[in-house]
């Protein structure tokens, strides 16, 4: 064991090493390290670069009023654009990755300026044409948002009503909110915070679809709005309120022809006299210039958006592991009942807690492996437009899958730790406020999810479940070429076996397999069953929830067979911890997730075996309870993220509890004892009865 433990210790930097010591991780172990050093590499270190540069900033956002949780949150994002230009890229996306997991808050609102303001100026401006302000928001001489969503228009963008009419004479645009309903909404940083915005406008002349400008909002040196430019913050929200997202409306605002973000648009400017010639910059009135869109380079504006919902899938994650790691922390202290057990001993709490804390791992890995294969496509230049229909696809169910599964999770994380969890100090209601967002940002799930499914029919319809017409399935959807071969699908497994515990590493890779079968057999009866539908006339609306599942089943497929991909790469004596987590997380969602009656609908499994792989399902989940706080460990957050004092690593969790809630309550007689509890009671009489 010691050299084991030695050669996984060698894979891993030493000053991560040197850093989780001295931060007291004494239950550091191999299981853990495996854990660790396979699936979540690089935490410690850059919790602690977040400790030490930008914690210090801030308390908790319910111990401030709303202006001081602003204030506090953009000296963070100062600090964060500051490392953001000191730091490498890698260096710099492991801090940012921690302090998203420290607040979500300050991350989103760096977040909408560096990816969603500069990352449209990049894919939809020319460089020439955003060259310079783009500069100016790496310096952060200029803070910009993303205004796209509307008051009454999102999801449908071509609903949008904001106009921009052209005008020729002065070769400019005139920007105009010409409804309520166009009121721009939900602007992150819109406001108090933003200089600049990018906003999704109808040109006029129409191109088509709606197009994208780059227009000021304030002044830089005073904040004043300019001229034309309504704006204002939305108030509390569900969480995030650091982030001070605002509505935005324009009344006669010009901007200049070179504001519109023109990368997939065609302009041309005729003169008078008849020549045609490209002129971006002409200053002659006698001119007329016609605007239309070049379809086929729209693939490109895609690279964004697919890079964003691959990286809600790790914000995802990190939020269900942060809710189980406090929940299981506080199980394993809590005890209730005549024979005082531990909590985490009732079934219902570790059939709970454990495939929460599995599927986390699961997620993490996923995007760990996806992400950066995305990346690299984008950075060599080598994405075509069917690549980035596939992509699109699968970004597109991997984040809806696995967003709504993390909220379901932090839910169920707070259900299992009773009253406790109800208090602000404990953390995850918190959490849940500020993660609901990921279900809806970034594409609402119910719509991205059909994208992903239509994608699905589409495919499988036009390249049948022919064998020769295998090249014509994007990667993501090369296993439909087998179709056939899993409508024959049958589950070959001794799962009369009594005793998970006695399972060896080849009997639990074969059910895997079989696992990843079963789900792609699934996959192909909900198509025929929708294709059938579809044949007897029923719109795509009849189809939809059936729809939004077919995405749901591809995302966990896909995921599946990413990680059985790295159990087998995996460190031989690294497997059988991989393995575990990985079949837990399987018989999980098979079998216990409201998503399992489909493989009974499809006679997948017959009943008997469903009953028999949810039996495993439980006992394997009491198996992996034993090691229930070196998994949690394993996540590696610091008390200082976590922020919940029944979760502390130490255990000692009423203490804390009870001094935090003793600090925030130090008045012993209620402000308004007099004016309102004594005239209640009759105490005092009020002025009216005198
Ligand atoms: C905290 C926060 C920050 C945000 N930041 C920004 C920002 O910085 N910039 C910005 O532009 N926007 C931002 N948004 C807006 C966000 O992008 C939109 O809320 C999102 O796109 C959904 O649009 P909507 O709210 O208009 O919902 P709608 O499009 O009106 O949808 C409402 C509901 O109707 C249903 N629905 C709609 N269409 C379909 C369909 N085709 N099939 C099935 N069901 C459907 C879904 O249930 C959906 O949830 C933010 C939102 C929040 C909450």
């Amino acid at each position: 064991m010691k050299v084991l433990y030695v050669s996984i210790l060698a894979c891993y930097p030493i000053l991560s090493m040197i850093e989780a010591l001295k931060k007291g991780l004494t239950r550091i172990k191999f299981f853990h390290f495996a854990i660790f050093v396979v699936l979540l590499p690089c935490q410690i270190e850059s919790f602690g670069i977040v400790e030490k540069e930008i914690a210090v900033f801030k308390p908790r956002p319910f111990e401030m009023s709303e202006e001081e949780n602003r204030k506090a949150t953009m000296s963070q994002m100062k600090r964060l654009i500051e490392l953001w230009r000191e730091m490498t890229p890698e260096a710099f996306d492991v801090v940012r990755h921690a302090m998203l997991m420290y607040d979500r808050a300050t991350s989103m609102r760096f977040y909408v300026h560096v990816t969603l303001f500069c990352e449209t100026l990049r894919t939809q401006g020319t460089k020439e044409q955003v060259e310079e302000i783009l500069n100016k928001a790496e310096r952060g001489e200029i803070f910009g948002c993303f205004a796209m969503t509307e008051l009454c228009h999102s999801s449908f963008l071509r609903g949008i009503e904001t106009e921009a009419t052209y005008d020729s004479s002065k070769e400019e645009f005139e920007l105009n909110s010409t409804t309520l309903g166009a009121t721009k909404w939900w602007i992150g940083g819109a406001g108090q915070t933003a200089t600049h915005a990018v906003v999704l406008a109808n040109l006029i002349p129409s191109v088509g679809g709606p197009v994208w400008f780059v227009v000021q909002l304030r002044d830089v040196t005073t904040g004043s709005l300019m001229p034309g430019v309504d704006a204002g913050h939305l108030g509390p929200k569900a969480g995030r309120d650091g982030l001070d997202s605002g509505w935005i409306r324009f009344s006669k605002v010009r901007v200049s022809k070179a504001s519109l973000l023109s990368r997939f648009l065609s302009i041309e400017t005729k003169r008078i006299d008849g020549n045609l010639r490209k002129d971006e910059n002409s200053q002659s009135s006698k001119i007329i210039t016609t605007f239309s869109s070049m379809p086929k380079s729209q693939h490109l504006a895609y690279n964004t958006l697919i890079g964003e919902r691959l990286q809600a899938l790790s914000e995802a994650a990190s939020s269900a592991a942060q809710a189980s790691s406090i929940a299981t922390r506080y199980a394993i202290v809590r005890r209730q009942g005549p024979r005082n057990p531990q909590i985490i001993d009732f079934k219902v709490q570790y059939t709970t807690l454990l495939p929460i804390i599995c599927t986390s791992m699961v997620v993490t890995t996923v995007h760990s492996k996806l992400f950066p294969s995305w990346n690299q496509l984008v950075m060599d230049g080598n994405t075509t437009p069917d690549l980035v229909s596939d992509w699109h696809s699968t970004a597109a169910c991997l984040k809806s899958l696995w967003t709504w599964w993390s909220m379901e999770s932090i839910e169920k994380a707070r259900r299992s730790m009773g009253g406790h969890a109800f208090s602000s100090f404990n953390a995850i209601t918190g959490i849940w406020g500020d993660s609901g967002v990921l279900t809806t940002g970034g594409g609402d799930n119910y719509v991205l999810s059909q994208q992903c499914s239509s994608y699905i029919i589409k495919s499988y319809m036009t390249s049948g479940a022919n064998k020769k017409k295998k090249k014509l399935f994007g990667k993501s959807l090369s296993y439909l070429a087998d179709a056939s071969r899993y409508k024959t699908f049958g589950l070959d497994w001794p799962l009369e076996k009594k005793d998970v515990n006695a399972w060896t590493l080849p009997e639990t890779r074969d059910l895997l397999n079989q696992l990843l079968k079963a789900w792609r057999a699934a996959i192909v009866f909900m198509i025929d069953a929708i294709v059938v539908a579809h044949s007897l006339h029923q719109n795509w609306n009849e189809q939809m929830n059936e729809l939004i599942e077919l995405s749901n089943f591809h995302a966990f497929q896909l995921s599946l067979e990413v990680m059985i991909e790295v159990l087998d790469a995996a460190d031989a004596k690294v497997q059988p911890i991989l393995s575990d987590i990985l079949l837990l997380h399987s018989l999980h969602h098979a079998t216990q997730s409201e998503r399992s009656n489909v493989f009974l609908e499809h006679n997948v499994f017959t009943p008997t075996q469903f009953t028999q792989l949810k039996k495993h399902c439980q006992e394997m989940a009491k198996k992996m309870r034993k090691n229930a706080a070196l998994l949690v460990d394993a996540f590696a957050f610091p008390d200082f993220v976590l922020k919940s004092p029944l979760a502390r690593f130490d255990g000692n969790i009423y203490e804390p509890y009870f001094e935090m809630v003793k600090r925030a309550n130090t008045e012993k007689v209620a402000p308004y004892w007099a004016s309102e509890i004594a005239t209640a009671l009759g105490a005092i009489k009020t002025r009216a009865k005198l």
